[in-house]
């Protein structure tokens, strides 16, 4: 088990004696019928038990002021403690079980799912365990394993590519730094911030789809490019919550802030949220609009940490209902 996996089983644990007291200021205050994780178990994060705030945006007159940067950064820390209660369990969704599997599953990751992958690289790391095997692969036959995932020609390239440069240029080993990482091929600065946050407990942020769309609904930001985005998300947030704000994020960005439809009438952190309305605001519609654990269906890993309260992803091939 990863450190980060430690410490998630250890805030739940610590979590449990606060349960019943936060479970129901937070039942109070929730905008509907949600059934979130945190109204069951609650991690200990301080300051969650406050009630929430009045939606800024949705729920408030035309003519209130509009809000000051001090007001939007309390209310950003107050959605990220809203979320580290809902989500304690939060966690990168990309099977691993060293840095070398991480960064091969993260750049496999491009324009596909992550329960794709993680169907995808039990049978390519059984065949290339290490950086050594990979960039000795037949291009073919590595194309054939990882097809599955997509721009399988690209990725095969990368994959052949990075692992030449750890085993010449790093012994085969992944490098723990921003500035080697990003030297390897296929890897740019999402890749290496998703690296350096889960395999080596660098703090950083994952500026993926779900993360910028989430943080401009919440008048975090407006800008668009992902390394603005990075720095103004930055700036808001003190370095140790990095990597565990970005989990969050991409976490309530898959389950309930979905990018057509989010479920409005389900999310509970409606009440700080300026977008609230933007989707589906009925709690019965909404509640059937959640995935993944608060839909009741299985998560992205086949291996997920033992904290995780969902079901486990089903294998490559498994027909729909069998799993
Ligand atoms: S689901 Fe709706 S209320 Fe919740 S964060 Fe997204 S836009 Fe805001």
């Amino acid at each position: 088990m990863s450190p980060k996996q430690n410490s998630a089983v250890g805030e739940q644990a610590a979590a449990k004696s606060k349960k019943t007291t936060k479970a129901a200021k937070r039942t109070s205050e929730k905008p509907a019928d949600v059934k979130s994780p945190s109204s069951e178990r609650t991690s200990g994060r301080s300051g969650s038990s406050k009630p929430a705030a009045k939606a800024p945006g949705a729920k408030r007159p035309k003519s209130a002021k509009p809000e000051s940067h001090l007001a939007m950064v309390r209310r950003a820390r107050r959605i990220n403690r809203e979320l580290a209660d809902v989500y304690p369990y939060a966690h990168p969704e990309l099977d691993f079980r060293n840095p070398f599997e991480l960064l091969v599953a993260t750049v496999l990751s491009a324009q596909t799912t992550d329960l794709r992958v993680n169907q995808t690289t039990p049978a390519l790391f059984a065949k290339y365990p290490t950086p050594e095997d990979m960039a000795a692969a037949v291009p073919e036959e590595l194309e054939e394993v990882i097809r599955p995932t997509g721009f399988f020609r690209a990725k095969t390239r990368s994959l052949i590519g990075l692992s030449t440069a750890l085993r010449d240029r790093y012994d085969g080993e992944v490098p723990g730094t921003l500035k080697d990482l990003v030297t390897l091929p296929g890897v740019g600065r999402k890749t290496a911030n998703v690296v350096l946050g889960n395999a080596f407990g660098v703090p950083g942020l994952t500026v993926d789809t779900h993360f910028g769309r989430l943080v401009r609904r919440w008048k975090w930001t407006d800008q668009e490019d992902p390394e603005k985005v990075e720095a103004e998300i930055a700036a808001i947030f003190p370095k140790s919550e990095w990597t565990m704000l970005s989990h969050r994020i991409i976490f309530h960005g898959r389950r309930v802030c979905h990018s057509r439809k989010p479920a409005c009438g389900a999310c509970p952190i409606a009440p700080l949220c300026p977008s609230y309305g933007e989707g589906e605001t009925d709690p019965e519609k909404a509640k059937k609009l959640l995935k993944y654990e608060l839909g009741g269906y299985p998560g992205q890993r086949l291996s997920p940490p033992p904290d995780y309260p969902g079901k486990p992803a089903p294998p490559l091939g498994t027909p729909a209902g069998a799993e």
